[in-house]
């Protein structure tokens, strides 16, 4: 970001004209620039909306030495003016105040998009005098701009030692309010798209609880028939029912995973670490895996080194990211073909591994694999079911563990997904 120095006419006449005025002169108008670029990085230091007001508000009273500030955003649903932080200003006034375009001085600045240096106040026809207790002598109101659309205003009003506002006053407060919008800006919707991806997540969750428990009856109901409890069923009525019993649990599946998701992105996982033998969890999670990698002939081994490696971990949710990358390895594998697992100490991290030789995974498709909802072509055609969310929900996982999952893989030739954990989170 750039200062426009020429704006500064005061300070060029001074650099062309050293001699002429004097050392201390200059250096303070060295300093106030100075102090300007540090207004803009402060304000720019964080993205949260009201830790960047305070922030803006409390540097330009520093600056400025003013008695009262007020920072207004445009509500862009009802397109008024609204204090967001002030300093000086009755608590009470500044919650009620709402300000329509063109309203008084603040409304002036947001319709017309240029800046005000009011000494003589009561002349003015902009002015109004609402706030009867507080006498203003002179006030700076300035737009918030970005890209030419003004976003808010910011008020100043009386200097706090005698005397009034000056045009270097105002062109110091434009200079930083130029900044500052972008910032502003910035946090603004950064918050929304948190607000937006909250209230995404709330309403995944609220509508996975709710289709549970139907769920849960209806497959009850279906196990009660297919036990032929009320009454014995001929091979058709069988039949039906078992294609129901698979899909209901594959829809159970979608819904387990999206509330894992849902609670993993909106920061609600409950994290359980525990100073754990990550072997322990792999051999247990490869032995789970035995009856299903034995219908399909593959055989699954399993390689550690050393026999003990611990790691500050949650037991259950490492269970749940190497189960997930065992169970792929074992649907996208060939009959006949084989996993392994390792399980490696790298001195500060351990590194977790499962490779097999089954349909591997093209370069234009490894960039997107962990997208949710992702299911590559190959996994569709060969009716492996799944859901697409099992590399998204491992990745979380692996992530709230401080950890990094990566893959490498050739098509037809086979994958080899790894993990890397770093062994004691604590001394992260
Ligand atoms: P799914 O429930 O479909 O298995 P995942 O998120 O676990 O969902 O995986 C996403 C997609 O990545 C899969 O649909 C599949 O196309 C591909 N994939 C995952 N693991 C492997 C693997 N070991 N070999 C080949 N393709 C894989």
């Amino acid at each position: 970001m750039e200062l426009d120095i020429e704006r500064f006419e005061g300070l060029k006449a001074l650099l062309n004209d050293v001699s002429t005025k004097t050392r201390e002169e200059l250096e303070a108008r060295i300093l106030e620039f100075a102090c300007i670029t540090q207004v803009a990085k402060d304000v720019s230091s964080t993205l949260k909306l009201e830790e960047c007001l305070k922030i803006l508000a409390d540097r330009i009273a520093d600056l400025l030495s003013v008695e009262r500030i007020s920072l207004m955003l445009l509500d862009p649903g009802t397109r008024e003016l609204v204090i967001k932080m002030s300093k000086g200003l009755d608590e009470s006034i500044a919650k009620q105040t709402r300000i329509k375009l063109g309203e008084g001085v603040a409304g002036w600045i947001a319709k017309e998009g240029k800046p005000l240096l009011l000494t003589d106040i009561d002349k003015d026809h902009r002015f109004m005098k609402k706030d009867s207790g507080y006498k203003t002598n002179s006030l700076l109101s300035v737009p918030l701009k970005v890209k030419d659309k003004v976003i808010g205003v910011i008020n100043v009003n009386n200097k706090v030692k005698e005397g009034v506002f000056k045009e270097d006053d105002l062109n110091v407060l434009m200079a930083i309010s130029e900044l500052a919008a972008i910032a502003i800006e910035n946090a603004r919707l950064h918050e929304e798209v948190k607000a937006l991806d909250n209230m995404k997540s709330n309403f995944i969750s609220n509508v996975s609880h709710e289709l549970r428990s139907p769920l849960t009856s209806i497959k009850e109901s279906v196990s009660l028939l297919l036990d032929e409890v009320s009454g014995s069923l001929n091979a058709d009525q069988k039949k039906y029912l078992e294609i129901a019993k698979r899909n209901i649990e594959r829809l159970s599946r979608l819904i387990d995973d999206l509330l894992d998701l849902a609670k993993i992105e909106s920061g609600k996982t409950d994290m359980r670490r525990l100073f754990i033998n990550i072997v322990t969890i792999a051999e247990d999670a490869v032995s789970s895996f035995e009856v299903l990698a034995g219908n399909k002939n593959i055989t699954l081994g399993i390689r550690v080194n050393p026999p003990v490696i611990k790691v500050w971990a949650d037991p259950d949710k490492l269970t749940q990211a190497l189960s997930n990358l065992i169970d792929n390895a074992i649907k996208y594998s060939p009959k006949d073909s084989s996993v392994m697992v390792e399980v490696i100490d790298k001195r500060g991290v351990v590194e977790v591994s499962v490779s097999d030789n089954g349909i591997g995974i093209s370069e234009e498709n490894i960039n997107r694999l962990f997208d949710k909802f992702n299911r590559l072509e190959d996994a569709i055609q060969n009716r492996v079911k799944g859901t697409g969310l099992g590399l998204a929900i491992t990745k979380e996982l692996i992530q709230l563990h401080g950890g990094e999952i990566s893959v490498e893989s050739k098509p037809e030739e086979g994958s080899r997904f790894c993990f890397t954990l770093p062994k004691d989170l604590r001394k992260r």
